[in-house]
């Protein structure tokens, strides 16, 4: 176990038609290869991370409720992982290599003990699926990069509501962070 697949933010409210937030079909199709990828990395005894943004409802402090509508709030079905990732995610929850990881900002860095976990397993290399590539994906991305990880964006596995921010996300990660951006 030397690599971490971080999958952030793949739930109903940010890919679903119906979802408060939603990228739409740009998440939507972005599901097989999700779901291929995590398999991979699961069957591989890599460390897989579900890291997903948590709402109170009514958090007049968190700085998000000025920006958007409320979203992924704590036990609602938005905030469930959407489609055939969350069957998945059930199916393997209880294995060693199987992490959820609750966060409250868009790095999944931020205010979480994912350095740690990363760390003590000796993780550098890490990979990130999810939504949206301008945001979460984006701010995730700065802070491994901050923090010295190898970085691997898999093009087939982010989308985001913004196409513009989408593509300077994706030109972003390979030529400001280094990252490789795999197909
Ligand atoms: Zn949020």
């Amino acid at each position: 176990m030397n690599r971490a697949l971080i999958n952030i933010d793949y739930t109903n409210d940010f890919v679903h038609s119906d979802g408060k937030l939603t990228c739409g079909e740009a998440g939507q199709v972005l599901e097989n290869d999700i779901l291929n990828i995590t398999k991979e990395f699961h069957d591989n005894d890599d460390f897989v991370v579900f890291a997903i943004d948590l709402h109170e409802p009514h958090d007049n402090f968190h700085p998000e409720s000025k920006l958007f509508p409320t979203h992924n709030v704590k036990d609602t079905w938005g905030r469930e992982l959407y489609g055939s990732i969350e069957d998945y995610y059930q199916k393997i929850k209880d294995d060693d290599n199987v992490y959820y990881l609750d966060k409250t900002r868009y790095s999944a860095f931020a205010g979480t003990n994912l350095l740690i976990k990363l760390r003590e397993r000796n993780i550098n290399e890490i990979h990130l699926v999810g939504v949206c590539t301008d945001i979460c994906i984006l701010h995730t991305a700065i802070d491994a990069y901050n923090l010295g990880f190898d970085i691997y964006v898999h093009k087939n596995g982010v989308a985001s509501f913004d196409d513009i921010g989408h593509k300077f996300a994706l030109n972003h990660f390979k030529n400001t962070l280094g990252a490789n951006v795999v197909d």
